[in-house]
Order: structure tokens, then C-alpha cells, then sequence
């Protein structure tokens, strides 16, 4: 019997998830929320930010998946369905993130900003390089995303640290855990890589004290949610000058506003909410097994705990 997939996002496409998952699903049509008639048998959903009323119109569903990685948004709607909510993982989103991040510490450990700065004033401006492991990196997270850049950064020599809510162990990444281990955590960590999901308990998690507890002119770099950090007290710290540079990829209104602050700063990169994407080629496989897993009766992989709110 044929079933079907409803697949609803204002942002990604349908084409290609529908030709990958097709592929590997004979027997389940992907369908938008527009294209479902009454002979379809609505069992699964890959939804980002679906409209409100959309669960309740398909009630037969089995299985949720985010087209994504961040449950955030999902989290806290009070029209979900009583069947798992799975997310997104991917070894090609969490490569195309470890290089978004390599990028970013990689300009700070080398220098870059402070030679395109030169550059702008036409000046020839030498700074020695420091050896990587000298360089002291912290990543706040250490889940699927932000364990899979931790453990790359430390393959190229830095000297890595990560802080998470339960004990790791990461080959090479010197791991904390606990609200207790953050503060001193900060404190060594001179470019700071914000990975962590959007929760009750890490909404503004890094404050106007988080951000003191980092060593002068730190560099940071959030690729997670803009919430997660207090925007205002960042502005703040990068306009004093204890913070030496950001490099921002989420903020906690997207698009961020025209005129706002962060844009007109010289220490700040602005990139539009793009550090990884789902790639549907790859991501479909999971999508796949995760079906198959519900068809007989197993529970899915990579489900959100919604209590804990990721
Ligand atoms: P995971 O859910 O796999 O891991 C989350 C990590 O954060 C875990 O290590 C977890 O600890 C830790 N954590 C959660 N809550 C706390 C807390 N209160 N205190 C300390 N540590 C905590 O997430 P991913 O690594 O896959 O992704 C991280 C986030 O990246 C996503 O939630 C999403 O918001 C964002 N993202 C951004 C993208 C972009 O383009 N900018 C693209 C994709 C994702 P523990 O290990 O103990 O559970």
C-alpha cells in the first residue's frame, strides 16, 4: 500500500527531497501540504516551521521529522503529536558545519582580520604566527555538530576544549561538563565556538558574565542560535573592546534588523543563517531507516527529547 510523506518548509525545496527519498521509498509519495487528497495515506512529516493547524490535519502521522538539526522551533508549539520527533543527522551537514567553523578559527588563529584591516589602510602590517597548538579553543556543545568540529580542531593541532551538559570523552578534546565547569572553561578559552541548541536553560546562557569570563580580546564565533547568547551584552563587550572579534552566522532576530549594531562593526563577520544545511541526497538515507524502523514497530533514530528541549 502506498503511503505518503507531507513535507512542508517555506525555505527548502521539495524536488530534491522528494527525488531522494522516492528513490529509496518506492512506495511513499512526497507530497506538499497542498498536493494531499483524500486517498492519501498521510503517515510521515519532514516539516521546518510548519503553519499552526498543520499536525492537526494530518492525524494519522507516525513520525516527525525537522528539516534540520536545531528543535527549537518545534519544541515549544502545543500542537505536536503524540509520535517521535526526530531531527536531522547527517554526516554531510556536520562536515559542511566543521568546515564553517574551520573557517571562522582558522581566520582568527591566523590573523586575518587584522590583515584585511591592514589591507583596507594599504599597509604592510606583520604579525608572527603563533603555532596551533598555542592557540587555546573552546566549544561550547559537544553534540552531533559541535562534537564533530571539536574533534577536527583538534585533529589540526589546536588545543581544544569543549564543555557539555553530561560527561564526554573526545579523543584530543579536553571535555567539561556542568554549569559549575563553565566559567573556567570561558576563561581559557580564546576563541570561543557557540554550539549549543536553543533551550529553556541555554537561552542566554552566555551573558554580560560569560562574556567578562573570556580572556581580553577573545574572539567568538556562534553558530548555534542568536538567543543563546545576550545580543546586547556582545555588542557591548566587541564595542569595549574585551571582545577582539565575532564571527556570527544566527542572531536572535533573523534577518537581523537593518541598522542594527552588529552590522556596522569592523570585528564583526555577518553571515546569513548558513553554516550547514540538510542535504537531501544524504540526510534521505536516515529518513529512510528511520521509516522502515517505524514500519516495524522499532523506535527511531536521533529522536528530540522534549523535555530537555533538543
Ligand atoms: P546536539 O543536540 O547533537 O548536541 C547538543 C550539545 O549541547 C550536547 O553536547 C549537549 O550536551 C549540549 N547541551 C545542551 N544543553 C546544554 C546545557 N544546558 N548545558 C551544557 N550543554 C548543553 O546538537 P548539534 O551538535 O547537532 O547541533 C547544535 C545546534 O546547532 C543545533 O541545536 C542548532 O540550533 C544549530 N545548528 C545551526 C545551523 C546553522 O546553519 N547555523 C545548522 C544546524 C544546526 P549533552 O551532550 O550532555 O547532551
Amino acid at each position: 500500500m502506498t503511503e505518503t510523506l507531507v513535507f512542508a518548509s517555506a525555505v527548502d525545496p521539495i524536488e530534491p527531497w522528494r527525488a531522494a527519498l522516492e528513490a529509496l521509498l518506492p512506495d511513499v509519495r512526497v507530497r506538499p501540504p497542498d498536493e494531499i487528497g483524500p486517498g492519501d495515506d498521510v503517515r510521515y512529516a519532514l516539516v521546518w516551521k510548519p503553519p499552526a493547524g498543520f499536525f492537526a490535519r494530518h492525524p494519522g502521522l507516525r513520525l516527525v521529522t525537522i528539516l534540520g538539526a536545531g528543535a527549537d522551533a518545534l519544541v515549544g508549539r502545543d500542537d505536536l503529536p503524540d509520535v517521535p520527533i526526530t531531527r536531522l543527522s547527517d554526516p554531510e551537514m556536520a562536515r559542511m558545519m566543521t568546515h564553517y567553523v574551520l573557517f571562522a578559527v582558522l581566520r582568527y588563529a591566523r590573523d586575518i582580520p587584522a590583515f584585511e584591516a591592514a589591507q583596507r589602510a594599504g599597509r604592510w602590517h606583520y604579525v608572527h604566527p603563533r603555532e596551533a597548538r598555542e592557540i587555546r579553543v573552546g566549544v561550547l556543545g559537544l553534540g552531533e555538530l559541535g562534537g564533530a568540529a571539536a574533534l577536527e580542531l583538534a585533529r589540526q593541532g589546536f588545543s581544544v576544549a569543549g564543555w557539555s551538559r553530561t560527561p564526554k570523552a573526545l579523543p584530543g578534546v579536553d571535555c567539561h561538563a556542568g554549569p559549575d565547569a563553565l566559567i573556567p572553561f570561558l576563561a581559557r578559552s580564546e576563541i570561543l565556538v557557540v554550539m549549543l541548541p536553543l533551550t529553556p536553560e541555554t537561552r542566554r546562557l552566555v551573558g554580560a558574565d560569560e562574556i567578562a569570563a573570556l580572556p581580553r580580546g577573545a574572539a567568538l564565533i556562534n553558530v548555534s542560535r542568536g538567543a543563546v547568547i545576550d545580543e546586547a551584552a556582545l555588542v557591548a563587550a566587541l564595542a569595549a573592546g574585551h571582545l577582539g572579534g565575532a564571527t556570527l552566522d544566527v542572531f536572535e532576530t533573523e534577518p537581523l534588523a537593518a541598522g542594527h549594531p552588529l552590522w556596522g562593526m569592523e570585528s564583526v563577520l555577518v553571515t546569513p543563517h548558513l553554516a550547514s544545511v540538510a542535504i537531501p541526497a544524504s540526510a534521505a538515507r536516515q529518513i529512510a531507516e528511520n521509516i522502515h524502523r517505524v514500519r516495524a514497530g522499532r523506535a527511531p533514530e536521533h529522536r528530540v527529547d522534549l523535555t530537555r528541549g533538543y
